[in-house]
């Protein structure tokens, strides 16, 4: 039976003085305190069913990351001058796994930037059902202007420590922002010649040196297959329908080509200098210009303007105001905030699923519940890209190499069962709490695991 103090339940009152509790030891740190807020005010109903996760203090416990490692990287510019930056490796959570995660290189990158991603991917990694713990690293390191040269020596000075900290049952870091198949490429590389060692500590990597097929492609492609299921569940098909995405990097570029290979439209991409609208929604030509623009020429989604005139470029602004049927940030962390959320939700959207990580606000949330807007959290929605890093993973084990078809219909089927595990545990009387239910499934499972490893 509930217990009720006053107006509050024991559950409630154990979340609120949980959460003070963490605000206060972490006050320097916003994006980790949001994460955990965000993560934690879903677990009323299963902490009151399940006192013993409280009694057992599983909260105070995952929200510890297991080793923080922080380092000096240092490396010589074009110039000859001798730079130095942060590294980081967040090794969050090893209960369901090795520590599994993204390397992310911006110059934004700190503790709790990375303690959030890392946090997050804990529950997200759950999800995919595979051998994985959670884990997030990095550096203040900006690739924005540097030389392939910089890129690599920045690389390879950033492995010489990370070395030390990662192998294939340990640790194994992927992508994320800044850090795609070039950097993969150097960081194995250096890797490689330090542990003299082939193996498949880093995923990403190339297809012919031991990547998975469908790796890049798999974030974005399972972000569409996680939409598609949605729309299918509430009675919708993805034909047809309009898109608007946000970022233009590799999540959006994959996420874009999907959409418009299922028959939708995708009308806009943007970066962090503005946004492209293309009313005729971008053919799957275009979409390849835009891949040539940011991976190879490494420029910026203005440039789109030289291949299709017609279309319309709006500097230092937000995609959201753009009326669509779907929306996908695909960019960064708090890219909708309250104001961007009342106009997508004034645009009464029949989906908004995150591709990026942790990309709306508390406040943006709270405009989409009230709207009841059908809403898919980072960590249901985006969990593609780690689950064929999974893929990668076991493929490497096995010395094998699994064809495109294959990885794609196994990419298929674990954001389909992350669909269902959502739908299950986030059943409302008439729809579904998307964010409740990635929450409710991916907690409980590293829970159980918890106790059954013993206080560790
Ligand atoms: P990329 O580096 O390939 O692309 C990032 C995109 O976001 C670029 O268009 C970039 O524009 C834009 N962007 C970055 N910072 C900002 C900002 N402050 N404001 C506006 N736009 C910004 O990264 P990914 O596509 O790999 O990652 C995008 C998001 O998806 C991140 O949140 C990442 O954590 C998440 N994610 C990525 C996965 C993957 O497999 N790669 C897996 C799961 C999640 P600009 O070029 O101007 O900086």
């Amino acid at each position: 039976m509930r217990c009720i103090i006053g107006s509050m339940s024991i559950d409630q009152q154990y979340i609120e003085n949980f959460l003070d509790d963490f605000q206060k030891k972490h006050a320097g740190e916003p994006e980790f305190v949001q994460a955990v807020e965000e993560l934690v005010s879903s677990l009323g109903d299963v902490l009151e069913e399940r006192p013993d996760l409280r009694d057992a203090r599983i909260l105070e416990r995952i929200t510890e990351p297991e080793r923080i490692i922080q380092f000096k990287v240092t490396w010589v510019d074009d110039n000859g001058v001798p730079q130095v930056n942060r590294g980081y490796r967040v090794q969050f959570s090893s209960v369901l796994g090795p520590y599994k995660g993204g390397l992310r290189f911006h110059p934004t990158v700190n503790l709790s930037v990375l303690q959030f991603l890392g946090f997050e991917q804990i529950f997200k990694n759950s999800l995919t059902g595979l051998m994985l713990g959670g884990a997030k690293g990095g550096a203040d390191f900006d690739p924005k202007n540097k030389s392939d040269g910089e890129v690599m020596r920045f690389c390879q000075a950033f492995m010489i420590e990370l070395s030390n900290h990662i192998g294939p049952d340990t640790d194994i870091p992927a992508g994320d922002i800044g850090v795609g198949a070039r950097e993969i490429g150097y960081m194995f590389g250096m890797y490689k010649k330090l542990v003299n060692e082939f193996h498949g500590s880093l995923t990403g990597k190339g297809l012919d040196w031991g990547g998975s097929n469908l790796r890049p492609e798999a974030t974005g492609y399972g972000l569409l297959y996680f939409v598609e299921a949605m729309l299918e569940h509430a009675g919708q098909d993805i034909k047809g329908k309009t898109v608007v995405i946000s970022g233009s990097g590799n999540v959006a570029q994959y996420a874009a080509i999907k959409a418009t290979e299922m028959g939708a439209k995708v009308l806009t991409l943007s970066d962090s200098a503005g946004y492209i609208y293309d009313a005729d929604g971008f053919s799957l030509e275009e979409l390849k210009y835009v891949q040539e623009i940011k991976n190879v020429r490494r420029g910026r989604i203005k440039e789109y303007l030289q291949k299709d005139p017609d279309a319309e470029y709006y500097e230092g602004q937000k995609p959201w105001s753009v009326k669509a049927d779907i929306y996908l940030p695909c960019a960064t962390q708090n890219e909708i905030d309250k104001a961007d959320a009342e106009t997508i939700a004034a645009n009464h959207p029949l989906v908004v699923a995150e591709g990026a990580n942790m990309p709306t606000t508390p406040e943006g949330l709270e405009v989409f519940k009230q709207a009841e807007v059908l809403f898919a959290p980072a960590k249901a929605s985006n969990a593609g890209g780690v689950a064929v890093s999974g893929l990668e993973m076991a493929q490497n084990s096995m010395r094998t190499s699994w064809s495109l078809e294959e990885v794609d219909e196994r990419l298929k089927s674990i954001m389909r069962d992350i669909h269902a595990q959502c739908v299950k545990a986030g059943k409302t009387d008439d729809t579904v709490d998307y964010m409740k239910g990635a929450n409710t499934a991916g907690f409980l499972k590293v829970a159980e695991a918890m106790l059954s490893q013993g206080v560790i």
